[in-house]
């Protein structure tokens, strides 16, 4: 059963016209634990219509071929996944709301997952004022449906978790993959929009993945979730800060991408109880969706002005503190600074599209205090993460950068330029981890790069 908080019924109709039921997967790009689709062919077996499942593939935005290529493999294995649920899937590129407008022509309904940026929902406002269909919205993107879980901005993971943990017993049943459907869907007199285009084809155009570490693509998320129980699970509570080796899951740009379900991770993970487990699942849930909550609720989460009053405050009463370096985002951005740590967390994020997260912390932070005020530097922040992060531009995205700023977190010690926000330096990096490694194992990197272009 999917419970009914999942699903969002954005626009009735009247009519009882429609050939077809349409699955437009957007944010959810999987076939397994995906809510959305089986809702979809719960609604095409309702209405004895086929259903048909696309996604849309826009142009890139800023030009990184990191992002498309992980979107494109998670698509390959989608029409893969779906031909052996012998689900129809059509990849069509181009404009999103003027394809799943003509598609809609002829839909009984269109059904889609539930995005929480503000460019989600601003799409899909757009869409719902001319489409000739019902419109559904489901939400299989986090383990507790967000409105569900809190009615306003939260201040903290404490205040959320004790919600959440609430009602995770009534949010995480198991999904049972439906049948595919039954009937033929209308190809005869079908005309597309755009032609179809093959995720294959259009992979094989693209630059080689080189220093990026993931293949894109719900079967690949499949293989770290199991290597992730299997290898590193036992031992995440003290070592997943440790920059120095790989003991984190790596599974967040699969969950930006919705290539797996944090619901599935959840259920798998419970079954092995340990402390690693309970803080594990703190991060993927409790952590997780206070971020989609932050995202939901504040209007200026893009902003400098989303972050907490304490934070403003203190950060404005340090504003013209003297700050002894200064850099311009290009040197930012080659990590050209005079710190070799953050030099080489920038640069294994430019050149591989990852960065530890603890390191994401510190890296954040003295943004704040080598940029010329708040301002720039939340911008600058945002800027650098989400271009070359592959899980960037997630409602995580959002709430990191102003975690580095005071958000829902604690007045500490006062200090310069950071006043009361938490302050990371290099020396506390050298006191917890034997950080020299962690240059190292990245100058080596960069070096293997060079000498195979
Ligand atoms: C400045 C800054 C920027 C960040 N940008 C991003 C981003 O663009 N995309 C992104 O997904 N995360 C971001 N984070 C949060 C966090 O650092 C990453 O989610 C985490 O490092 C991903 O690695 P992992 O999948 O191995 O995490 P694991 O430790 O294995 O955790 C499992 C999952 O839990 C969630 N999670 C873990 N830590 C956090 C956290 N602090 N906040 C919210 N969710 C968390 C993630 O979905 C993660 O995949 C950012 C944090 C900071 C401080």
């Amino acid at each position: 059963m999917i419970p009914r908080q999942r699903i969002r019924i954005l626009k009735e109709t009247s009519s009882t016209k429609g050939r077809y039921v349409l699955y437009w997967m957007k944010s959810d790009q999987r076939t397994r634990w995906n809510h959305a689709l089986e809702y979809a062919l719960d609604q095409a077996h309702g209405l004895n219509l086929p259903l048909l499942v696309y996604a849309v593939l826009e142009e890139p935005k800023d030009g990184e071929p990191r992002h498309r290529r992980f979107l494109l493999e998670g698509y390959q294995d989608v029409a893969e996944n779906l031909i052996k649920r012998e689900i129809p899937f059509a990849l069509l590129p181009g404009s999103p709301q003027d394809i799943t407008l003509a598609l809609s022509q002829d839909a009984a309904l269109l059904i889609t997952d539930k995005g929480y940026l503000k460019e989600d929902r601003l799409l899909l406002e757009a869409i719902k004022a001319s489409l000739p269909a019902a419109l559904h919205v489901v939400e299989t993107h986090v383990v507790v449906p967000v409105e569900a879980a809190s009615s306003k901005e939260e201040y903290s993971a404490a205040t959320l978790r004790r919600k959440i943990e609430r009602l995770l017993p009534e949010f995480s049943l198991p999904l049972e993959p439906r049948l595919p459907g039954n009937q033929d869907f209308p190809w005869d007199d079908f005309s597309w929009p755009t032609p179809p285009v093959e995720a294959q084809r259009l992979l094989a155009a693209l630059p080689p993945r080189g220093l990026i570490p993931y293949a894109g693509g719900e079967n690949a998320a499949q293989e770290r979730l199991t290597q992730f129980l299997e290898e590193k699970l036992a031992g995440y509570g003290e070592k997943r800060n440790d920059p120095t080796g790989d003991f984190s899951s790596g599974l967040s740009p699969y969950l930006r991408y919705g290539q797996i379900s944090p619901l599935e991770i959840y259920l798998r993970v419970r079954k092995i109880p340990s402390e690693d487990t309970r803080v594990f699942l703190d991060e993927l849930i409790v952590r997780r969706e206070l971020a989609v909550n932050f995202v939901t609720y504040n209007p200026h989460y893009d902003s400098y002005t989303a972050i907490s009053s304490f934070a403003r405050t203190t950060l404005e009463k340090h504003r013209d503190d003297p700050r002894p370096y200064l850099y311009p985002l290009e040197e930012l951005e080659r990590g050209q600074t005079h710190d070799p740590y953050w030099n080489a967390a920038q640069l294994q994020l430019r050149h591989t599209g990852i960065m530890p997260g603890y390191l994401r912390m510190y890296w954040g932070k003295k943004i704040l205090e080598w940029t010329k005020n708040p301002e720039e530097a939340y911008a600058w922040a945002l800027l650098l993460n989400n271009r070359y992060s592959l899980d960037g531009n997630d409602p995580n995205s959002y709430a990191g950068v102003a975690w580095c700023f005071g958000k829902h977190d604690r007045p500490w010690m006062e200090r310069p330029v950071y006043g009361t926000v938490r302050y990371m330096n290099d020396k506390g990096l050298e006191r917890k981890f034997r950080i020299g490694e962690y240059t190292k194992k990245v100058e080596k990197l960069l070096a293997a790069q060079k000498e195979e272009s």
